[in-house]
């Protein structure tokens, strides 16, 4: 098994695309985040068979942040292996958040959130038909919450277009 990712895995082990890959990025289908990503963790995956066994769907950064999707499995596999999440982090040497690429919005903030609970997820229209989505938290948000609340709030926005309220209980 070899890891897959947003491009071939000749590409990501050189750090050159292809004319393919090169294509797919020009025409929008990657981003220079995705392949990044590709690069990193291919990196990552000569060193370590478990990561070899695995699929990255996309990985995207924002202000810094890196969104790494990978397939449910996989998601789980790194989530139950702390040493693994932590050659991760080491090795794109970014702030990174786990998730599954084929998960619904509640899943997808549930990610994020994690190890904090999502109790409540509902959505508020607004009189101008505008929707944003509440969450309710099983934690109290202190200062450093706040800023990994902050994060959050970014990434929802950009990636999935969600307007997100939390609130606690
Ligand atoms: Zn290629």
């Amino acid at each position: 098994m070899i890891l897959k990712t947003p491009i071939c895995t000749f590409d990501a082990k050189t750090g050159i695309l292809c004319n393919m890959c090169e294509n797919k990025l020009a025409a929008g289908q990657i981003t220079n985040s995705d392949v990044e990503g590709s690069i990193v963790l291919t990196k990552l995956s000569l060193k370590n068979p478990e990561i070899d066994k695995m699929t990255l769907i996309a990985s995207k950064e924002i202000d810094n942040e890196v969104i790494l999707f990978f397939k449910s499995s996989d998601f789980r596999t790194i989530r139950s292996n702390t040493k693994l999440i932590d050659l991760i982090r080491q090795g794109f040497k970014k702030n990174i958040w786990l998730v599954e690429s084929d998960s619904n919005d509640r899943r997808f903030l549930e990610n994020l959130f994690y190890p904090i609970r999502i109790d409540n997820f509902n959505f508020i229209w607004l009189p101008d038909g505008h929707k944003l989505t509440r969450v309710v938290i099983d934690k109290k948000i202190n200062s450093i919450e706040k800023i990994t609340l902050e994060r959050i709030k970014k990434i929802s926005l950009s990636l999935k277009k969600i307007e997100l309220v939390v609130d606690t209980e």
